[in-house]
């Protein structure tokens, strides 16, 4: 049991409901702040309605201890690799559906950090989600549906689950990241714009057509100074981040010299949003 401690257990309770009366649908996407505890609860999921223990899922019976160690053809976990979900990574799915379920009645395809989904692994992925051809439950994960692409979105069945507030990092944080008191109160959703940055940092390191998008819709939410700096203090700490691994070193580098010449564009008044749109350009090249 120990190997569940993690879940959720609310929402676990509701999904084998679900199981067990045939209601399960074929997409989800479960939203939480913890992926790994959604990760966890989609795989305890999978052990129920595999495990060939009495008390199920047990965790510990060999159905239950390969799904947990990814040794179970039955049920495909899909992460990033590197920054994004690519299309390479999805369409295998499709050729696994193609095969009927190997040891078990259904299936599971559990994606984590969907926010990462290309545009063409999203469309890959699409008629997946619509009309699967046999019976699979694709678990999508995410810890912001909003940073999850509609047309993906819409096409699941969305579980929310319990949110613990993120630590708060608070003033303290933001202080130490160079905002004084005063850009701090200034602040109109320092909360919705660090998400937003943090993805338009990913959108564009994985070239991602959706960042020019984002650009426009930051540029329009930071609307003063303050909030502006928010979002360069948060694309610079990204970048900073991705500079100390070495998957993603030289992308981080990148960003951060171009960063550079953004803090340059503004202290000269370009637009901010004419910065957030150069720094999708100048990466792409
Ligand atoms: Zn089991």
């Amino acid at each position: 049991m120990d190997n569940f401690s993690g879940i959720d257990q609310t929402k676990a309770a509701e999904l084998k409901k679900a199981l067990l009366n045939g209601q399960l649908v074929h997409a989800y996407l479960f939203i939480d702040l913890d992926e790994q505890r959604a990760e966890l609860t989609a795989q305890w999921l999978a052990c129920a309605a595999n495990c060939l223990g009495k008390n199920r899922p047990d965790g510990v019976c060999r159905n239950c201890q390969r799904i947990l160690a990814g040794n179970f053809p039955d049920v495909v976990r899909i992460h990033p690799i590197g920054q994004s979900l690519s299309i390479k990574q999805i369409r295998p799915l499709k050729e696994e559906l193609a095969k009927s379920p190997t040891e078990s009645q259904l299936r599971f395809f559990i994606i984590a950090e969907a926010e990462r989904l290309t545009m063409s692994a999203a469309n890959a992925l699409l008629n997946l989600l619509e009309e699967p051809v046999a019976p699979v439950v694709t678990i999508l994960i995410a810890n912001n549906a909003d940073q999850v692409l509609p047309t993906v979105r819409s096409r699941t069945q969305i579980l929310n689950f319990e949110q613990e507030k993120l630590p708060d990092q608070g003033a303290a944080d933001l202080l130490a990241a160079g905002l004084s008191q005063q850009d701090i109160e200034n602040l109109t959703d320092p909360d919705w714009l660090t998400k937003t940055a943090q993805t338009f940092y990913q959108e564009i390191v994985a070239r991602d057509n959706l960042a020019i998008i984002t650009a426009h819709e930051l540029s329009q939410a930071a609307k003063n100074p303050a909030d502006q700096k928010l979002v360069i203090i948060r694309l610079k700490q990204a970048a900073l981040a991705a500079s100390q691994t070495e998957q993603t070193r030289s992308s981080g580098i990148k960003m951060l010299s171009l960063l550079m010449q953004v803090d340059q564009m503004l202290y000269s008044n370009v637009s901010f949003r004419n910065c957030l749109d150069y720094l999708v350009l100048k990466f792409e090249r």
